[in-house]
């Protein structure tokens, strides 16, 4: 055997459990902070570590995991078209794409018959930007506080947090912040200089905050009357997580571009951006994705979508979502200050910082997330069951209450 750092040699399965961490520790770029689990297996909302415990998953994949863990059709469409075909750029026709394509846009609001396929959240969010300012030549593009778009130059700078945004400065000119589901504010940022208001129509990231109906019917009606795109970025809401497919449903929106990712394809990395009647016709060249409208993820996301439907996830996350936010609003502490959510998007802000408790869960079995320093966010898989929402319920009970 070659004389390599000893644990690359070893197949995954036979590295020591002490050495994952330690390997990561070595060479990960050290963005991420980390928590001291090494997860090696999934399925449904049941997550495992390389101890053999067991854990109730409400990160959810940060919210790609809307169809649990290794779900059999997702598992099944892969090992398919990974025997037929994986990649193929956009230069050439592909049949999984095309079956992608005009079932994504069957399923979007009336008038969006046009995508493009990305990689990701914040690749769906710059592509919409850049078309926003191709279609409608105009600059200016209005964002809301505490607003979460991703990480990549044009998305953060729409983003709203300082930490994510100030080591990176300049970002791109003629970004503007709002305060969120403030309309008054929004209407004195909106003129014919703009060319797009992007929103989330629940704040994710920003501590979970559902944008009221008036708020933001309001703001597609202001972008209407000047010439401006609404675009919406679903790339947590999507895909049944807010109880409807796509959480606009919940107000009747016509965004004219809506930004998904997530849970697109089962947990497979993807992204698109839905295109409305009002952007103009894009020309070849001004954009454009090496891996975006892959077959493998394309394949994936059929079958997402078809799971979505067969096994009626959005209402089961209504339902689910209704039983735990009750069951989280009768918990009694003088910790909690409010629960909020759509669906199984839940937030639980506490009067101190949710580190500690975020811990005391895991011991628990039960791994959340946090938004800010006081909300523990719940974004469990759209396939748990209502016992398991039973069993995080009182894990949560009893780190809020002891
Ligand atoms: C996660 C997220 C993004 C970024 O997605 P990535 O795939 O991480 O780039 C953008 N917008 C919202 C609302 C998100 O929640």
């Amino acid at each position: 055997m070659k004389q390599y750092a000893k644990d690359y040699t070893l197949p995954s399965e036979q590295v020591k459990p002490m050495s994952i961490k330690t390997i990561e520790t070595q060479h990960t770029s050290g963005v991420y902070a980390k928590r001291d689990l090494t997860i090696v297996r999934g399925a449904g909302a049941t997550l495992w570590d390389d101890q053999g415990r067991e854990f109730i998953d409400c990160v959810g994949g940060q919210g790609a995991a809307n169809l649990g863990h290794t779900h059999p059709a997702i598992v099944a469409a892969l090992t398919e078209q990974a025997n037929k075909l994986i990649t193929c750029p956009e230069m050439f026709y592909n049949d999984r794409r095309a079956e992608l394509l005009s079932r994504l846009t069957s399923l979007a609001p009336k008038g969006m018959q046009r995508a493009f396929l990305t990689n990701s959240g914040t690749e769906a969010v710059e592509a919409a930007f850049k078309f926003a300012r191709f279609s409608t030549q105009r600059r200016k593009i209005i964002a809301a506080m505490r607003g979460f778009h991703g990480r990549t130059m044009g998305a953060l700078s729409a983003t709203w947090n300082k930490k994510y945004r100030q080591p990176f400065a300049p970002l791109v000119p003629d970004f503007e912040h709002v305060p969120y589901n403030n309309l008054g504010k929004l209407a004195t940022a909106v003129d014919n200089q703009t060319a797009a208001v992007v929103l989330e129509v629940v704040q994710g990231e920003g501590g979970v905050h559902p944008g009221t109906t008036e708020y933001l019917q309001g703001a597609q009606k202001l972008c209407r009357e000047h010439g401006a795109l609404l675009i919406l970025d679903e790339v947590q809401t999507g895909f049944g997580r807010t109880g409807k497919l796509f959480a606009l449903e919940h107000h009747g929106l016509r965004p004219d571009l809506l930004c998904l990712a997530k849970s697109i394809a089962g947990g497979v990395p993807m992204g698109a951006v839905l295109l409305g009647e009002r952007v103009n016709e894009l020309t070849p060249g001004i954009h454009g994705s090496t891996f975006g409208g892959n077959p493998l993820a394309a394949s994936a996301s059929l079958a997402a979508l078809e799971v979505l439907e067969t096994e009626t996830l959005p209402q089961r996350a209504a339902q689910l979502g209704d039983y735990l936010i009750n069951e989280l609003r009768s918990i009694e502490s003088p910790l909690i200050r409010e629960v909020r959510g759509l669906g199984l998007m839940v937030g639980i802000e506490i009067k101190a910082k949710v580190a500690p408790y975020l811990k005391a869960l895991t011991k628990r079995g039960v791994l959340a997330l946090p938004t800010g320093l006081t909300v523990i966010r719940l974004l469990p898989p759209l396939v748990i069951t209502r016992e398991q929402l039973a069993s995080v319920a009182s894990a949560l009970q009893e780190v809020l209450t002891e």
